[in-house]
C-alpha cells in the first residue's frame, strides 16, 4: 500500500466545512453550503492541480474536471464520482479525532462526550488494529459519507497530475450535490460527462464493491377525517389517526427494516403525523426484485383502495412514485465493467464484497440514464450518525484502486 501523505490533511479540511444537504429545498443544489463548498474549495483545488476543463454546472451542482490523457492511443474514458453532501444529522462544528496505532480492542471516546466506539458494538474495529482511525467527537457526524470518497479523488488527481510516468486516458471527474436526499443525481447532464462509465466512490471497508442495490419507490398518505365532540362521536367521528395506525396494521407486519436482512425487502413507515381531523404518513418501499417492488406497491394501492371503501369515500389520498431500480439489472449488460473493478481489487490483495446494498447510491439512477456506475469502496464505517468513522489505511487503498483501474483499462486497451 502506498502512503498519500496530502490524503489525511485534505480530509480533514473537508470534513470541517459543513455541507448538509436539505430535503425541504427545492433548489439545486439543496442547500448554499453545499454550492460553497463544491466552487470555493473543490473546484479550486482542482484548479491549482491543473486539471482541464474544470467548472461549476449551475444547473446540475456538479464541479466536473478532466484528467487530461497522456498517451497517444485512446482507451476508454472513465469517470470517477463522490457526493459532497452529508447526512440528516448534526454537522455544524465537526472536530475530527485521530486515534493513531489502534489496539483494536480498546473503546474510543468520542471527544469529551458519553459516547464511545466499542469494538464489542462495532466489530468492525477489530479490523483495524495498528490502523489510524478518524471518528467524530461525539456530538455531529464525521462527514466520512462521502469527504472519504472526494479525497480519494483528489488525490488520486494529485497523484497522477505529478506522476507523468503514469500512464492514463482521459479520465472525468465529478462532485455532485444531494445524494443524501436522493435528488441529486436527476440532474446529473451524462452527455456532458461524456464518459464511457463511471464508478461512484462512496462505499464501506476495502474490499466492497456494489453494483446490486434496492429497487425504491416511496409514497406518502394524506388522510381527511371527521372531528366532532368525542361525547356524540358514535357513529360519526372519523379518526384520522386510527385509518393511519389500521392502514399500517395492514401491511404485512413483519416485512419492516428492523425485521429484514439480506435479499429480503420493506415497508418502512418513516413519519406520522396527525390529529383527528387529519393526518399524513411517509412510507419507503424496497425490493431487491422489480417485480417485487410492483407487487409491494400494488398491495399499497389495494389496501387504500379496499379502506375507502369502507369508509364511503376517499378519505385516504395516496400518492406513490418510484425513486430508483436495482442496477445489476442493467448493469449485467456490462460486466466488463464490473470486472475491471474486481480485477483491480484483486490485484491489491483484497478480498471481494459483493453484498448487495440494502439501499441505493447515486449510480443506481445513473445506470439507467445510459452511465453505468458501480459503487467502489471509499472506507466508510458506520454511516450517517455521531458513530461514524474512517480508517486512513483504508483511503489509501482506495487511492491504490483508483490508480489500479486506471493501469488496466490502459493496458487491456493497449
Ligand atoms: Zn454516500
Amino acid at each position: 500500500m502506498t502512503e498519500y501523505p496530502t490524503l489525511l490533511p485534505r480530509f480533514l479540511k473537508y470534513v470541517q466545512i459543513n455541507s448538509r444537504s436539505d430535503e425541504n429545498s427545492t433548489t439545486v443544489p439543496s442547500t448554499k453550503r453545499e454550492k460553497d463548498f463544491q466552487k470555493d474549495v473543490l473546484m479550486k483545488e482542482l484548479m491549482d492541480l491543473g486539471l482541464k476543463d474544470v467548472h461549476y454546472n449551475e444547473k446540475s451542482g456538479c464541479v466536473i474536471a478532466t484528467i487530461p490523457s497522456n498517451i497517444d492511443y485512446k482507451v476508454p474514458v472513465f469517470g470517477l464520482l463522490a457526493h459532497s453532501d452529508t447526512a440528516d444529522f448534526n454537522s455544524v462544528n465537526v472536530k475530527p479525532q485521530i486515534t493513531k496505532n489502534y489496539d483494536g480492542k480498546s473503546k474510543i471516546r468520542l471527544g469529551e462526550s458519553e459516547f464511545y466506539l466499542d469494538p464489542e458494538v462495532f466489530p468492525h474495529l477489530k479490523n483495524y488494529k495498528g490502523q489510524t482511525i478518524i471518528s467524530a467527537s461525539g456530538d455531529t457526524l464525521l462527514g466520512g459519507d462521502d469527504k472519504c470518497g472526494i479525497s480519494e479523488i483528489m488525490t488520486f488527481a494529485e497523484y497522477l497530475m505529478t506522476h507523468p510516468e503514469e500512464k492514463h486516458g482521459e479520465i472525468r471527474i465529478a462532485f455532485t450535490p444531494d445524494e443524501e436526499i436522493g435528488t441529486g443525481a436527476q440532474h446529473f447532464d451524462v452527455d456532458e460527462f461524456n464518459a464511457d462509465f463511471a464508478y461512484t466512490v462512496d462505499g464501506e471497508a476495502p474490499g466492497k464493491l456494489d453494483w446490486g442495490t434496492f429497487s425504491a419507490a416511496q409514497f406518502s398518505l394524506d388522510i381527511q377525517g371527521v372531528n366532532v365532540h368525542p361525547a356524540v362521536a358514535k357513529g360519526q367521528m372519523i379518526n384520522a389517526i386510527q385509518v393511519g395506525i389500521d392502514f399500517q396494521n395492514s401491511l404485512p407486519q413483519n416485512e419492516v427494516p428492523e425485521k429484514t436482512d439480506g435479499k429480503e425487502g420493506f415497508f418502512h413507515l418513516m413519519n406520522f403525523e396527525g390529529t383527528v381531523d387529519s393526518a399524513h404518513l411517509d412510507y419507503i418501499i424496497r425490493d431487491f426484485e422489480r417485480q417485487g417492488l410492483e407487487e409491494r406497491k400494488n398491495l399499497v394501492k389495494s389496501i387504500v383502495k379496499k379502506m375507502n371503501e369502507e369508509l364511503g369515500s376517499e378519505r385516504i389520498k395516496l400518492k406513490m412514485w418510484d425513486q430508483y431500480y436495482n442496477m445489476a439489472d442493467e448493469l449485467k449488460k456490462h460486466m466488463e465493467i464490473v470486472d475491471l473493478a474486481r480485477e483491480a481489487y484483486k490485484a491489491e490483495g483484497l478480498t471481494i464484497n459483493e453484498d448487495p446494498v440494502r439501499g441505493g447510491t447515486d449510480g443506481s439512477q445513473l445506470t439507467y440514464m445510459g452511465l453505468p456506475t458501480p459503487n467502489l469502496f471509499a472506507g466508510e464505517e458506520n454511516m450517517h450518525g455521531r458513530f461514524e468513522y474512517t480508517v486512513l489505511e483504508s483511503m489509501w487503498k482506495a487511492v491504490d484502486v483508483l490508480r489500479q483501474i486506471n493501469k488496466l483499462n490502459v493496458e487491456r486497451n493497449k
